[in-house]
């Protein structure tokens, strides 16, 4: 006999958000949510580490104020972060040679592009650095790095792999001592964020005067997203916002940062493990997967776009 929770007992692990971006509370629904009835709280739990692969079930909006393409209800904070510091991936930071490599280019074109150099901006920070691999890519290339992360078990793996200083914890959590950073780095991070306006302030006010804050998110207005439509892969019920260029200036410029450029993210990882991730939207995918994996082809770096975004921004000053 299958037992089904009550009405009620569903909405105590949910709880409405007002925007972010503009503070409204006034959105037109784009989406119903289409959460199984009887899925209970250990499974809710679950669905929250990391790089979960659930895809996207609660009630997608966008603000009436704003734009902002947002989860709303959605799940209350405290199961999302408890999600987060229980999180183990074996097969995410398998990845991470690929992840370096990608960061490593990454930073060298922002190094050209901004004129930044270890000499000008020593201290990096990177929030929510998972195995480590944008930390190990600055170290490497002589910045001084910090990287957090809540998912203890990550945290532990990255210190002792890379032998850096890589702090369990969340923003919110760590205490910086009066340390400030010249760099600050949110990778795949602002759209997990429960709080990403109260994250910003807490973010300028670790960076000096002169640093730069550097962010990349799945952009809601990205030719990918457009032509995918609701098969997109950042469609996930662990992505709070789908942010665009127009809503992340917005809420960037309400912070105190100035952008200075917004450009795609090309991401390089195995052929094999894009096609698994992929496999959860289409599954004919994991078939791809199989093949190559069989023929020992599936660790093959291949870039990839699907409608990350890059945006490097400075701190305005005052
Ligand atoms: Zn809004």
């Amino acid at each position: 006999m299958s037992h089904t929770p009550p009405e009620s007992a569903r909405f105590a692990f949910t709880e409405r958000v007002n925007c972010p971006v503009c503070g409204r509370l006034d959105f037109q629904i784009l989406k119903k949510s289409s959460y199984d009835e009887t899925l209970g709280e250990h499974e809710l739990r679950r669905m929250y580490s990391a790089s979960s692969d659930t895809q996207l079930l609660d009630q997608l909006v966008r603000c009436k104020g704003c734009g902002l393409v947002y989860l709303n209800p959605r799940i209350k904070q405290d199961i999302i972060l408890e999600g987060y510091r229980n999180a183990e991936d074996p097969l995410f930071i398998a990845q991470n040679e690929a992840r370096i490599l990608t960061f490593r280019q990454c930073l060298e074109g922002i190094m050209r592009r901004h004129g930044v150099s270890p000499g000008t901006h020593p201290r990096v920070l990177d929030i929510g650095c998972a195995g480590g691999a944008f930390p190990k890519a600055a170290s490497d290339l002589g910045f001084e790095v910090v990287g957090i992360e809540p998912s203890a078990w990550m945290a532990t793996r990255a210190r002792a792999r890379y032998d850096l200083d890589i702090r369990a914890g969340t923003l919110e959590e760590v205490d910086f001592k009066g340390e400030r950073f010249d760099i600050i780095t949110l990778w795949d991070v602002i759209e997990h964020m429960a709080d990403p306006a109260t994250a910003l302030q807490r973010i300028r006010s670790l960076l000096h005067p002169h640093g730069l804050l550097i962010v990349n998110y799945p952009d809601h207005e990205s030719l990918a997203r457009k032509g995918l439509r609701s098969r997109w892969p950042f469609f996930l019920s662990v992505h709070l916002y789908y942010f665009s260029p127009a809503t992340i200036t917005r809420l960037l410029n309400h912070h105190g940062f100035q952008v200075r450029e917004t450009r795609p993210h090309w991401q390089k990882l195995p052929l094999g493990y894009v096609l698994k991730r992929a496999s959860a939207h289409l599954p004919f995918l994991g078939m791809f997967a199989a093949m190559l994996e069989h023929r020992k082809m599936g660790m093959r770096a291949v870039s990839y776009n699907m409608g990350q975004t890059l945006v490097v921004a400075s701190r305005e000053h005052g």
